[in-house]
């Protein structure tokens, strides 16, 4: 059923403890936890307690759990000192990926989303 927890999914085990992370925040509904190999100086994920593979299905299933995802990686941002207010040069201002399917780069299939700043960001990303 939409949002159960799978047994083989790695962030369904994070979710329950069973591999262990550098958690950062938790709500009822989502967990905050360090990238394993970080991309930048700031480089947290913020997913969903209930398993959704990627963010369209849960935008679909639980919508209201998308925006408290958002939301969080809105205070991982404030805590990390890296939101806008924290100043307008590089290293401020922050970037929220979905990577949503192999092809895009997803490697994991429960949803996540990518918190990643500290630096000076490109764009067009990779
Ligand atoms: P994706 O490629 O967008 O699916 O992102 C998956 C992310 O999960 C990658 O940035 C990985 O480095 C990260 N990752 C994989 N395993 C772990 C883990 O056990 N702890 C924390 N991050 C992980």
């Amino acid at each position: 059923m939409a949002g159960e927890p799978q047994a083989d999914c790695l962030f369904c085990k994070i979710v329950a403890g069973e591999v262990p992370a550098t958690v950062v925040r938790e709500t009822d509904t989502t967990v905050a936890f360090r990238d394993i190999n970080p991309q930048a100086p700031t480089h947290v994920l913020v997913i969903p307690k209930a398993h959704y593979p990627d963010a369209a299905s849960l935008a679909a299933g639980s919508p209201e759990i998308l925006a408290d995802v958002l939301r969080e990686a809105g205070e991982v941002a404030a805590m990390e000192k890296i939101a806008p207010e924290d100043g307008g040069g590089p290293g401020t201002g922050y970037r929220v990926v979905f990577n949503t399917g192999s092809g895009a780069g997803q490697t994991v299939f429960h949803t996540h989303a990518h918190v990643l700043g500290g630096r000076g960001l490109e764009w067009p990303p990779g």
